[in-house]
């Protein structure tokens, strides 16, 4: 129960990568704020599930994170539902694939938005209300993108380095407040992110889920299996523990290999 005590606030995390976090800091003894969309009685569940299965405090707050003033609403809203702010994870993330040139702006400016903009405002809350705690811990989900590109990813590949060189300059700002700031750079995990480009790719070439599964992992990793949920969830762990205190300003791979190529 390394985290009793703290509150962790996890953007989109009704599903996918931020769900897993979620349910690694709950099961740490951390109370949790929940943020992302689905049907309301399924998270009202969901929040009741892992509330009582880890007897800790979780709320939900449906921000949209595409809206400037929306992740300074959330924090606020967080600090007055538990009155603390010890943990931010900025994971929310869309996702759109199309070549550059016929790359739809509308979808530019959501990614733009959601992606890199709602990290900038989340930090710009977060870090007040740590050097204050004088303890803080900001995790930025970034992803290989951040560190390489890939064809038809104009936005989110711009996003994600954008995310890793904003991790670089709020690490270095708050150096010497008691707060880290790192980005977890993913490679492929399975969550409906992804589901929706294998079904995508599936329709197009006229294949099935598994073959395009398995030609993504081929294409990008050396090692040919998707990273899990859980899995990024106990590496948020350690950057919140004591012993990664001098763990700053790091994009950390969890890829499969595919950006050491
Ligand atoms: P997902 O689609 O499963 O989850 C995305 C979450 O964001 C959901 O909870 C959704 O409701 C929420 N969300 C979407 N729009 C929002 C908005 N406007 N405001 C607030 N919340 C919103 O996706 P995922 O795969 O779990 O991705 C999570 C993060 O991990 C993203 O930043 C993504 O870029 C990153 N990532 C994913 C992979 C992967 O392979 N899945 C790899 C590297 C990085």
């Amino acid at each position: 129960m390394t985290l009793h005590g703290r509150t962790a606030l996890v953007t989109g995390s009704t599903s996918g990568i931020g769900l897993g976090i979620v349910r690694a800091f709950a099961a740490n003894g951390a109370d949790v704020m929940v943020n992302g969309f689905g049907e309301p009685d399924e998270i009202t569940d969901l929040c009741r599930e892992i509330a009582s299965q880890y007897s800790v405090r979780v709320h939900y707050d449906g921000a949209n994170l595409t809206d400037p003033n929306g992740p300074e609403g959330l924090i606020s809203r967080t600090q007055a539902n538990f009155g603390r702010l010890d943990i931010l994870v900025n994971n929310a993330g869309i996702q759109h694939v199309a070549p550059l040139e016929t790359f739809p702006t509308a979808k530019w400016d959501a990614i733009i938005a959601l992606n890199l903009s709602a990290v900038f405002h989340g930090m710009k809350a977060a870090i007040p209300i740590m050097r204050e705690l004088g303890w803080g811990r900001i995790i930025n989900i970034a992803s290989a993108h951040g560190l390489v590109a890939s064809v038809n990813k104009v936005a989110y590949v711009a996003a994600k380095h954008g995310v890793v060189g904003a991790t670089k300059v709020a690490a270095l700002e708050v150096a010497n407040d008691g707060i880290t700031v790192n980005a977890i750079c993913p490679g492929w995990v399975l969550t409906p992110l992804v589901e929706s480009q294998l079904e995508d790719r599936a329709r197009s070439a006229g294949t099935n889920f598994a073959t395009e599964s398995e030609a993504l992992l081929a294409e990008k990793q050396p090692m040919h299996q998707f990273t899990s949920p859980e899995a990024i969830g106990a590496m948020a762990i350690y950057l919140c523990s004591e012993e990664a205190r001098t763990v700053t300003g790091s994009p950390i791979s969890i890829d499969g290999g595919w950006v050491v190529q």
